[in-house]
């Protein structure tokens, strides 16, 4: 590892930080629902069932201090949470595979809540090509690297087949795409420097029924 590397990985945030991250949000913006100015950690912790000390912590890489004995001003940690975690920052992103999940996720207007937003979808299908859900439009794959042209996207969402996930992510990154949000149970290989993010339903599904048989 060359030293700019070894300097990046130092000021990396934690992943678990950035995890928990997310639940101080959606905890500072059911306060803000309900009136309050001001939190403490000891109330976030209440919250969420994280220690107080841990949450001072995670909140330590973000850009915020807190007012002794108030706490922290609910309008302000969401500002710089919704900031520091991109939520603002409005990514692009391009969708393959439009099938159940590829379609549900572009059904899903959440994501534009947390800074992505799908701007088009790819897929074969001749049936589904030509249409829009939720207003984006589906594209054949083949149309991908014009549409890369046109918009400025570093983002591709993998919904496809597991058979095809390696061909589709080698499509995107040679097109130029830097992350892949991939929902495939296919673990992709990519060049150095394009970012993966696994993500699966079923990987959380096992661990509650784990819990679940150790409980019973
Ligand atoms: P699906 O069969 O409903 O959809 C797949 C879609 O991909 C279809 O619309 C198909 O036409 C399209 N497709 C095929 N070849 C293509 C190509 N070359 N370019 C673009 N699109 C193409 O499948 P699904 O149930 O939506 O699952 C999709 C993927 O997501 C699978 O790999 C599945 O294992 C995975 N999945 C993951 C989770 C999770 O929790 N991560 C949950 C459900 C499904």
């Amino acid at each position: 590892m060359n030293q700019t590397n070894v300097l990046k990985e130092q000021n990396q945030v934690p992943e678990p930080t950035l995890r928990r991250l997310p639940w101080y949000l959606s905890n500072a913006k059911l306060l803000r629902q309900q009136g309050a100015q001001y939190v403490s950690s000891t109330q976030i912790s209440k919250a969420t069932n994280i220690e107080a000390s841990q949450i001072a912590k995670d909140l330590s890489y973000v850009a915020i201090t807190g007012r002794t004995r108030v706490g922290y001003d609910v309008g302000e940690l969401i500002h710089v949470l919704e900031d520091f975690l991109g939520f603002t920052q409005g990514h692009k992103a391009f969708l393959f595979g439009v099938g159940s999940l590829g379609g549900a996720l572009l059904g899903d207007s959440g994501l534009l809540h947390f800074g992505m937003e799908i701007v088009g979808a790819f897929d074969i299908n001749p049936a589904k090509v030509g249409t829009t859900i939720n207003g984006i439009p589906i594209f054949h794959t083949n149309s991908f690297e014009e549409r890369m042209r046109d918009h400025a996207v570093n983002i591709g969402i993998l919904t496809v087949p597991i058979e095809i996930a390696q061909t589709i992510t080698d499509k995107m990154v040679a097109g130029g795409i830097k992350a892949v949000w991939n929902f495939t149970p296919f673990r992709i290989r990519v060049p150095y420097g394009i970012v993966v993010q696994n993500t699966s339903l079923y990987a959380h599904l096992a661990v509650m029924f784990n819990r679940l048989n150790a409980a019973l």
